[in-house]
């Protein structure tokens, strides 16, 4: 069990993952400042385009001509890799001086922890003995009715397990109750179809993370025939698994991950497995009933514990901790599973620098207590103001456009207000951090360090069983360069990392400091709204407050959607791998939440504007505001991705990749055309397009 509650929190974009992906390594690029990030470049446009034939290019042709992906990533966005790195800087900065300075006992903490990180010739000296405990207590297994308790016991250890995801989180029907929650895991490659879909492309990745598996097992210290048998046992297990797995889109449905059980009746749907026993031994407090999101991965799961092996269990739980924390431990290990799961899953050539991991890992494991010195430096009390501002500006515009919509019933309105009405808004950072005083570091233990932050991690959230939920508790660390909507408390955060330029910048004119972070906070009101959001009330429950006819028009409205953005190409062919294709309905909620979010922004820009006694036809270095507004926009999502990364992404990111991002918005919006004086029937002007909000 990973201890990563399965939120259905709505981001703004997929993150970069370095503290999971494999990154670090011995090659050490010395960390270098980051360069300053314009808000708006005019050097990235590619003024050889037309921007109603493809306004993407227009806006980011140059620069992504210009910008090829990085060797030590495998994404490249013009505004969010940019800033992340910077703010990644700013964090080494503050972590290396903790770690040879400290002055408080926080700094002494956190830099213990990043040292312990850095310290290469101490996990290379290690080599396998922090998984050692893990590897003899599974070596001990002989009855498949043994395996409540191994997996507690390697639970109650902080070690990765795999088989499945348990948690304490919300009730979808009663947002005021936390219960616990069961969900299916256990899985190594990045989504079910890479074990399940018959292709040529999929099957050679197959052979190859056999091979991989192979190999980590004999660096391990294995003999090639054991790691033989243990990597087939591992497929089959993992194949098994992958087949029972509801799809990442059918997930997107609350009502498809929400089944209530009791304790008994869910021992029944799967008796192979002591289920009680192995509650009691994690330690969380006494529940009758519990939400098992996956019932038929649970059931397939009681049907693997009694046909597979006690040896194949063995590999399959040795697998899962040594590749659980293959990023951890010595370098030939490490490089193993860089060249796999870096190399061929993702396209990445190189590891990032290993300053670059750390930073990110202690920024996971401790960020509550690594940001609050952060912020200090990073985030004045004045931006907080102006954010209040700009968000109150948006609010009121979504209340417009709800009041205005063409399609919508009065008494749906109503309830759209309702809702808009409660939401809340979290801004910067949280207002009472989180206690780590039980996360023990220790200067010379990497592995040792991430254990405790794992125990601590999942106690934390075990102690939430039963309790009244805490509407300050942040999903995001202040630094992070990302914004969410939750909709179990409707609300609205975001992190001081992203109130940075580009997004946030107040030294520029309003139309692009709108199309900036005006789009982005409109873009998580939004979600409050969209496929899945849109089930929700305004206190954060599973409840229809739309008519059944409304809602019928909202799904024909949404259906539109999906059949654009489907038609999108998130690769195109390669030799002979045929193209990749968006999925419309895995990326449903996110397009509508950036269709809705352009939308109510510009709102807010024009009332902006008429208070300053602007336009939005004033102009600056040849553009007008409105033009402006759209090359902000636009410029937020110019990005590079490998083949192997845009592939990858299409079946599990549930954003659309920058080009669709903007070409799919703005030809859904016609003030867009306006702008730029295109003619109705050119691309970017469509004569018929979708909306929803
Ligand atoms: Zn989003």
């Amino acid at each position: 069990m990973n201890y990563l509650r399965f939120a259905p929190i709505l981001i703004l974009a997929a993150g970069t993952a370095l503290a999971q992906a494999p990154a670090a390594s011995q090659a050490d690029a010395k960390p270098a400042p980051p360069t300053p990030i314009k808000s708006f470049d005019l050097s990235a446009i590619d003024k050889t385009a037309d921007p109603c034939t493809d306004f993407y290019q227009y806006a980011c042709g140059n620069w992504v001509k210009t910008n090829p992906v990085p060797s030590d990533q495998v994404r490249w966005a013009r505004s969010f890799s940019l800033l992340r790195e910077r703010n990644r800087y700013l964090l080494w900065q503050e972590l290396d001086a903790a770690a040879q300075d400290p002055k408080t006992p926080l700094q002494k903490q956190y830099g213990d922890f990043y040292a312990a990180c850095m310290d290469t010739a101490t996990v290379e000296k290690k080599g396998l003995s922090p998984i050692q405990p893990a590897w003899a207590a599974i070596a001990r297994l002989t009855s498949a009715k043994q395996l409540p308790g191994l997996l507690s016991q390697l639970e109650n250890q902080g070690t990765p397990d795999g088989f499945f995801d348990f948690s304490v989180g919300q009730d979808d029907k009663d947002s005021s109750r936390q219960i616990a929650l069961i969900y299916q895991g256990g899985l190594s490659l990045p989504d079910r179809d890479y074990y399940i879909v018959d292709s040529k492309r999929f099957s050679t990745l197959r052979a190859q993370y056999i091979e991989h598996v192979k190999r980590m097992f004999v660096l391990a210290g294995d003999t090639p025939q054991q790691a033989a048998r243990e990597a087939a046992a591992v497929m089959e297990i993992e194949t098994a698994m992958a087949k029972a797995f509801t799809s990442r889109t059918d997930l997107r449905d609350p009502a498809n991950r929400y089944h209530i059980y009791k304790v008994a009746d869910f021992q029944k749907l799967a008796p192979a497995f002591d289920w009680t026993a192995y509650f009691k031994a994690i330690g969380i407090g006494h529940f009758d009933t519990l939400n098992v999101a996956t019932p038929e991965y649970f059931k397939a799961l009681n049907g693997l514990l009694q046909s597979e092996s006690i040896d194949s269990w063995k590999s399959y739980l040795r697998w899962h901790t040594l590749h659980g924390q293959a990023t951890h431990l010595q370098k030939a290990i490490f490089d193993e599973n860089f060249d796999f799961f870096g190399k061929t899953l993702t396209g990445q050539p190189e590891p990032a620098a290993r300053w670059k991991r750390c930073s990110s890992l202690t920024d996971e494991a401790l960020g509550e207590a690594v940001g609050q010195d952060w912020v200090k430096q990073n985030f004045p009390p004045a931006a907080k103001e102006s954010m209040d501002k700009l968000v109150a500006a948006l609010e009121k515009s979504l209340g417009d456009d709800i009041k205005t919509l063409p399609w919508m019933s009065d008494a749906t309105k109503k309830a759209a207000e309702e809702k808009l009405g409660m939401l809340r808004k979290k801004i910067g950072y949280p207002e009472k951090w989180r206690d780590y005083s039980s996360v023990k570091v220790n200067r010379d233990d990497l592995l040792g360090n991430l254990h405790s932050s794992a125990v601590y991690e999942r106690n934390y959230n075990y102690a939430k069983l039963g309790k009244p939920v805490d509407e300050k508790e942040w999903e995001m660390t202040p630094p992070t360069v990302n914004a969410y909507y939750n909709p179990y408390f409707n609300d609205i955060n975001f992190p001081a990392g992203i109130l940075q330029p580009p997004f946030f910048d107040f030294t520029i004119d309003p139309g692009v400091n709108f199309g900036g972070i005006g789009v982005v906070i409109g873009h998580e009101m939004t979600h409050g709204f969209d496929d899945s959001g849109s089930q929700y009330d305004g206190k954060g429950n599973l409840r229809e407050w739309q008519t059944a006819e409304d809602r019928k028009k909202f799904t024909e409205r949404t259906d539109c959607e999906v059949a654009e953005y489907g038609s999108f190409e998130a690769a195109p062919a390669k030799g002979d791998t045929p193209a990749q294709k968006l999925n419309g309905k895995l990326t449903l909620g996110e397009n509508t939440a950036d269709n809705g979010g352009l939308r109510i922004a510009y709102m807010a820009l024009l009332d902006t504007l008429a208070a300053q006694g602007k336009t939005i036809d004033d102009k600056i270095d040849g553009y007008t505001e409105a033009q402006r507004y759209f090359i902000g926009f636009a410029q937020v999502w110019c990005q590079n991705q490998t083949d192997e990364s845009a592939r990858q992404s299409a079946l599990t990111d549930t954003h659309s990749p920058g080009r669709w991002r903007v070409n799919g918005t703005v030809q859904n919006f016609d003030g867009f055309g306006k702008a730029f004086g295109c003619t109705k029937g050119q691309p970017m002007y469509p004569a018929s397009s979708c909306r929803v909000w």
